[in-house]
């Protein structure tokens, strides 16, 4: 029993966190990293965070004293493991972070001196100890193979006629597995070297075609090891079988599903099904280790069926294995949440113990076991009426007779479907025979695999390899030159193209070679053979042509096809110059180099000639470099197109002013004349009006007759003379009432009554109350009632009309 051992490792700074002018929130002091929350005060008891690991490794800066090189990080991790693996025991190394934070980094690493990663060093270490340990009692084989987990998918990176998608499926002796997974026997450290570049480029034109984001995909290289020891005096085998599993996690930015937000996280979320299950089945481990007791009641409750990871993981989190996390950070302020969420994640990890045992016989017992597996299935169906044989392809071939129709239906059981354990595959009509033939295949493939001898192991991986170069080869990517692999690092005399990706470890790996004359650019569909095949988003059959002549390649676009250079949309054919950005439809990013060129300008450079457009410090020019200069300069071109617009707008607002000015003017006399026009009726009316005001009213006895006046005859409408009338009437009525008179007339008792009061110290002030409908009182609601009571009593003053004029 042993727990899982966790590692921390911080990265220097990346480009972006320094142009942000990140800080640093990373201490490390032994195997403890602090973390410090920049958004509360520092000396906060929330400011910093201590966790402890087996390991705390800090690369930030090569230039400390306490800097962890490769080399440390391999010696620690890397070493143990493998010892464990010469024991005979699985062992299995994952990275853990969010993507750019340094795991393929620590995994892989890059093929410069002392920068590379885990993965190669135990490969090269293995072979090492190997050679120097084998003798004839004691002989090693080593199979690899190579798989990336995409969207629930299993993807062969080393077969390219495993296609898209293999089964995952669980055999009762064997567990979870992939099956039809391609093991190729490796026979030393260059072999595997040779195998993890082409697994790599498979991966990244398979993401670059279908536009996918290595982020989000796992990566799982395993070696399996056996170690086969005999016995010459008692001529006995026996035989200790290891399976070293390195995974290069999906970056966690997406892991959490809980705090997802909008639909395309969502998304993220759902692809990352196996990150996001890993994450349970560690929590879910971790409980049942602080709960010993529980412990076998628990067990059932770990998700590891939920995702593909999990379910081929299982042995590794909390099984028969070895197992060790990697957990990569940034140090930057910017990344807090995410830092601080893989911290929590490492020291769950912590937690999960692990049972490993030697594996010692694990194959023969295993070849013993399948075959007693294979006879019962063979005998179950023969009870159910089904014969087996074996088809010419190798192929289980069951035929059934049918009693009625005495005919021989033959039936051949494919290998289709995802992640299907025997009782999901059988579906209302399928049948236990069914079932049957379909375990009897995958165990017959099984002990074939096992049967095969080393020979026909070796034999086999040479097949695949010749398959796997002639795929590339047809896709117009360079494996080999003279024989020896084409590194990009390894120099080159002929122009070529280089892909650059958004992940720096898929970034130039693949190599296109422009040859002399013309070089053609397109899909695999097109009538014309194309020399450089690529596909996906807005590549054409025929994209583009490369002409080279006397060492100068000129990119010819197609008709309608997306060809950018330098960011700029290309037209017309132009001339490459070394260093160059191509960009081929909407996921292909390229750098060109012309050798000769290259070393000219190298040369020139030394002479102090630098020039911005040719660029050949070949190392800043990455995938980011030509994304955002592509951004720029169709920024550049969106500027001057809303510029277009904004003069068209502008030209548009001008007219609409104009003609609305022009209205708006024609309103204007419009209303002006208007208004004279009524200017006019109403001095008309009111020199009538005064004219009538001359009148006493008893001039008018008869209210008619006023009506009946010549004056109004000329310009009264009947409406109007209504209306008249009825003012008429209402002025008559009030015409002796003149409230303010009264008022003023009255003013000075009530200032006398005041002072009356005041003298004989009655504390009474009195004012005026009109006793009206709409009662009006200066004072509040409250006193007014009261008050205006006592006042009435005193002094009450009663209008002959109740209303106010
Ligand atoms: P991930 O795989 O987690 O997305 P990478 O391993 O690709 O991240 O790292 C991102 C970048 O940071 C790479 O360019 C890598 O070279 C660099 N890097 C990561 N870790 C280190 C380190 N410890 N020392 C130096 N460079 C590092
Ligand atoms: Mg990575």
């Amino acid at each position: 029993m042993s727990s899982v051992k966790v590692a921390v490792r911080v990265r220097p700074f990346n480009s972006r966190e320094i142009c942000r002018e990140s800080k640093c929130i990373i201490e490390m002091s032994g195997a403890t990293t602090a973390i410090v929350n920049p958004k509360v005060p520092p000396n906060s008891s929330e400011a910093v965070k201590r966790f402890n690991f087996d390991y705390s490794y800090w690369s930030h800066n090569p230039k400390d004293e306490d800097f962890s090189t490769q080399e440390m990080v391999y010696k620690d991790i890397g070493e143990e493991m493998l010892q464990h693996s010469f024991d005979g025991y699985n062992v299995c190394i994952f990275a853990y972070g969010q993507t750019g934070a340094g795991k393929s980094y620590t995994m892989m690493g890059k093929q410069e001196e002392h920068q590379e990663g885990i993965i190669p060093m135990i490969c090269k270490d293995l072979f090492n100890r190997i050679h120097d340990t084998e003798t004839d009692e004691l002989k090693y084989s080593v199979e690899v193979s190579y798989m990336e987990i995409y969207c629930e998918r299993v993807r062969d990176l080393l077969n390219p006629k495993n296609k898209g998608n293999l089964r995952v499926r669980e055999h009762p002796l064997l567990g979870p597995y992939v099956e039809d997974l391609s093991k190729l026997a490796v026979t030393d450290y260059q072999d595997i070297h040779d195998l993890i570049d082409e697994g790599n480029k498979a991966r990244t034109v398979a993401a670059t075609n279908m536009n996918e984001t290595s982020s989000r995909s796992h990566a799982v290289f395993t070696i399996f090891f056996t170690q086969r020891r005999h016995d010459t005096m008692t001529d006995l085998t026996t035989e200790k079988v290891s399976k070293i599993s390195l995974v290069d996690l999906a970056g966690s930015e997406r892991a959490d599903s809980t705090g997802a937000k909008g639909t395309r996280l969502k998304e993220g979320a759902n692809i990352n099904k196996s990150l996001t299950t890993l994450g349970k089945v560690i929590s879910a481990l971790a409980e049942i280790s602080a709960s010993k007791q529980k412990k076998s009641k628990k067990a059932d409750f770990i998700p590891y069926r939920d995702s593909v990871l999990t379910w081929l993981l299982r042995e590794n989190l909390g099984g028969n294995s070895k197992t060790a996390m990697i957990a990569a950070i940034s140090p930057a302020d910017i990344n807090y949440d995410e830092t601080l969420s893989t911290l929590r994640y490492a020291d769950r990890a912590k937690q999960i113990v692990c049972k490993a045992v030697v594996n010692e016989d694990a194959n023969a017992k295993l070849i013993r076991e399948l075959k007693e597996e294979i006879q019962k299935l063979r005998d179950l169906l023969k009870a159910e009426g089904i014969e087996v044989q074996e088809g010419p392809d190798g192929k289980v071939v069951c035929e059934k007779r049918d009693p009625n129709k005495d005919e021989i239906n033959n039936k051949v059981i494919g290998n289709s479907g995802n992640m299907k354990s025997p009782s999901k595959t059988r579906n209302r009509n399928g049948s236990t025979a069914e079932m049957a033939v379909d375990q009897l295949q995958a165990s017959e493939k099984l002990i074939a695999e096992l049967n095969e001898t080393w020979e026909e192991k070796l034999k086999r991986t040479e097949e695949i390899r010749l398959q796997r170069e002639a795929v590339f080869a047809e896709m117009g990517v360079a494996v080999k030159e003279d024989g020896i692999t084409v590194g990009v690092f390894s120099p080159k005399k002929t122009p070529h193209l280089v892909n650059l990706n958004e992940d720096p470890n898929l970034s130039e790996c693949l190599l296109y070679y422009i040859k002399d004359g013309i070089t053609r650019l397109g899909t695999h569909e097109a009538n014309v053979p194309q020399d450089i095949q690529l596909s996906g988003s807005h590549i054409l059959k025929e994209h583009c042509t490369f002409e080279s002549r006397n060492s100068v390649v000129t990119l010819i676009p197609h008709k309608d096809a997306l060809v950018y250079l330098n960011g700029r949309k290309l037209v017309d054919p132009e001339v490459l110059k070394t260093g160059s950005r191509v960009i081929l439809g909407k996921n292909h990013v390229f750098r060109f180099t012309n050798p000769d060129q290259a070393r000219e300008l190298r040369e020139k450079i030394t002479d102090n000639a630098e020039n911005e457009n040719e660029k050949c410090d070949t190392q800043q020019v990455d995938w980011n470099f030509a994304q955002c200069e592509l951004l720029e300069k169709q920024g550049i071109d969106l500027k001057a197109e809303m510029k277009k617009r904004l003069d068209v707008l502008e030209e548009q607002y001008k007219r609409e002013k104009l003609q609305a000015d022009q209205e708006f003017e024609e309103q204007r006399k419009s209303y002006e004349a208007r208004i004279d026009a009524l200017q006019k009726q109403v001095e008309e009316q009111s020199m009538t009006m005064s004219m009538y005001s001359s009148y006493s009213p008893e001039d008018f006895h008869q209210e008619e007759d006023i009506f009946t006046n010549p004056l109004y005859e000329s310009c009264w409408t009947a409406r109007e003379a209504g209306l008249a009338a009825w003012a008429f009437r209402k002025w008559r009525y009030h015409q002796f009432t003149s409230l303010r008179d009264d008022l003023w007339g009255n003013a000075i008792f009530l200032k006398e009554a005041n002072a009356i009061s005041v003298e004989l110290k009655k504390k009474v002030q009195f004012q005026f109350t009109l006793l009206t409908d709409t009662l009006y009182s200066p004072l509040p609601p409250e006193l007014a009632s009261s008050l205006s009571k006592i006042v009435q009593n005193f002094w009450t003053i009663v209008l002959g009309d109740k209303r106010i004029l």
